[in-house]
């Protein structure tokens, strides 16, 4: 999309709004936060677009700044996943690598700048303490007995804090605000609490963390952030932001709420998909059933899909729920266009082409991608012995079944005509082997002015490669999990369904880890990055064919 056909949004209104004032002088600095107790998300990729987007818009950029200021959830793992996502996803930081634990010392000396000037004090009580004395929505705090210490002791017990004299969980720092204020985020916050952990940046340097709250608007300030996007869960927390800011008197970022991205049949919450991996429902952060953008590219989806889709729900200030469909119409819409076909036959049943010569082999052009002619054909082996899809095959054939039932033709897609002649049934009375004719006038699949109605997918048995399928269903059952009392309630067991028999056409004999293809009539396909391995070709399927979106939208 050019500049100009850009929808409009609130976030590019407020930021045209402060280039007409100057109030940056013109300038936009942005960055994305991610606290690295996790893996990203769908929904931070919607994050990670509007963060990099608006400062690519308008010529600035966007600072990747980890915010680590929980040692304890927090890892290396996380973080080198992280960035290898948003590098990925196709987004560059450049020389823009902060995190909030570089300014641990600055914000420190802040921190003794508000105690110096009454603004901040140490408070002796617990935690469960000062959840009592906070009060609720509908009634105001009370004031804890420690609040009116002198500063001469709320500077000394800083120190003595810092110097690591007290337990964990004894003492905080907590700002002077408003015990009684109707937002509870002004009812005098934590700023510091003292928490003996080793950091895996700053290891045993610190034993006091800053909240998040403290660290996150003077690390914009420090970093001369302009304008500091973030989901709708911290407008109330924006008081808190510009107060901090305001009482230290450095420079002012806005800060700027969007609502968060909500997807049908998936939870984004990072503790429960942490609580997935945990209690073994997928096998890691990087399941193909999982919404994170590690698991969603090795189920097959595309960056490329991703920004698009992100792009397209654009940025809105009401929460709302995205369908789970939408974004697999993005991403069929871009593979599309570029995954070449292929014939694979997921559940293999053996078809005989009776008047058909032993030993001979023909080879068909096939075309690659009708999308893309540049993608040209190859050529596929045909032979006595082939696989069809057993949902290919019925008898008796039920009404409008154009497909094989014995004494119907159907068409061999790129090959011939064939008509069933007869089935070979084991002891149980299943099908395992369906016989039939061609007619060698119909090369090609010409049809020669008669009616076949149905074209079906096979492979030449002797030719095809042994294969892997995984097939996905939602890791959910409802469209909205959160809604559930506990999200187990509502998994759905069938979420993973494992084909170990498909055969597929030889062209995928050296299919590249990652790469997409489109297996004719049953969907688009990833070769598995982790699992698969020459000789054992394992492929998930990202998506089916049929958009269940277009459908909605025509409805609509
Ligand atoms: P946590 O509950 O652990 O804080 P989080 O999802 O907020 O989880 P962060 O690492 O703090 O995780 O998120 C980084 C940024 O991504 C934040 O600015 C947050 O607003 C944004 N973000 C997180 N989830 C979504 C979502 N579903 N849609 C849009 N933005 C999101
Ligand atoms: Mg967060």
């Amino acid at each position: 999309m050019t500049e100009a056909t850009k929808p409009s949004n609130f976030i590019r209104e407020i930021i045209l709004e402060h280039n007409r004032t100057g109030r940056f002088g013109g300038k936009v600095v942005t960055r994305f936060p991610p606290e690295p107790n996790g893996y990203l998300h769908i929904g931070h990729a919607k994050a990670i677009s509007i963060d990099f987007g608006i400062a690519t818009e308008f010529g600035g950029r966007c600072h990747l700044r980890f915010d680590d200021t929980n040692p304890t959830k927090e890892s290396q793992e996380y973080v080198d996943a992280i960035m290898g996502d948003i590098r990925w996803l196709g987004f560059d930081w450049g020389e823009h690598l902060h995190h909030a634990s570089d300014y641990f010392e600055q914000l420190y000396q802040w921190a003794e700048q508000l105690v110096r000037s009454g603004k901040a004090y140490v408070d002796d009580l617990s935690g469960e303490e000062i959840r009592e004395y906070r009060g609720t929505l509908t009634e105001p705090g009370r004031p804890s007995p420690y609040r009116d210490r002198a500063v001469e002791e709320n500077l000394d017990l800083f120190r003595r804090m810092r110097a690591g004299e007290f337990d964990d969980g004894t003492r905080t720092l907590r700002a002077k605000i408003d015990m009684a204020s109707p937002n509870i985020n002004l009812r005098d916050p934590v700023m510091y609490r003292i928490r003996k952990a080793t950091h895996q940046r700053t290891g045993d340097a610190w034993c006091i963390y800053p909240m998040y709250d403290w660290a996150h608007g003077e690390s914009d300030s420090i970093e001369g952030v302009t304008h500091s996007m973030c989901s709708l869960e911290y407008e109330d927390h924006r008081p808190l932001y510009d107060w901090y800011l305001d009482a230290l008197g450095i420079f002012h970022p806005q800060q700027i709420e969007f609502a968060r991205l909500n997807l049908s049949h998936t939870v984004l919450s990072k503790r429960s998909l942490l609580e997935l991996v945990e209690q073994g429902h997928v096998t890691g952060w990087d399941d193909p059933r999982m919404p994170t953008l590690a698991g969603l590219r090795r189920r097959g989806y595309t960056a490329e899909a991703i920004r698009d889709f992100c792009e397209r729900i654009g940025v809105t200030k009401a929460a709302n729920l995205v369908e789970l469909a939408y974004l697999e119409h993005c991403l069929r819409e871009d593979l599309n266009r570029r995954a070449p076909r292929r014939l694979a036959v997921l559940r293999p049943l053996r078809l005989v082409v009776e008047n058909y010569p032993e030993g001979q082999v023909e080879e068909f052009e096939a075309i690659n991608n009708p999308e893309d002619p540049a993608a040209g054909t190859r050529k596929v082996p045909f032979s006595r012995a082939l696989y069809i899809e057993q949902d290919d095959f019925r008898d008796p054939a039920p009404p409008k079944y154009f497909r094989l039932s014995p004494g119907a033709e159907v068409r061999l897609r790129y090959a011939y005509i064939v008509k069933c002649t007869g089935v070979t049934r084991d002891a149980a009375g299943a099908v395992t082997e369906v016989r039939c004719t061609y007619d060698p006038d119909s090369r090609g699949g010409d049809s020669r002015g008669r009616k076949v109605k149905g074209t079906i997918h096979w492979v030449s048995a002797a030719h095809a490669l042994d294969a892997e399928v995984r097939l996905y269903d939602t890791l959910f059952t409802v469209p909205k999990p959160d809604d559930a009392e506990h999200w187990a309630s509502v998994l759905n067991p069938h979420s993973l369904e494992t084909l170990r028999g498909a055969k597929v056409e030889r062209a995928l004999a050296g299919a590249a880890p990652g790469s997409h293809v489109q297996f004719e009539r049953t969907g688009y396909f990833c070769v598995d990055a982790r699992d698969s391995a020459p000789g054992h070709l394992v492929f998930n399927r990202a998506v089916g064919l049929r958009d269940t979106w277009a459908k909605i939208e025509s409805k609509g």
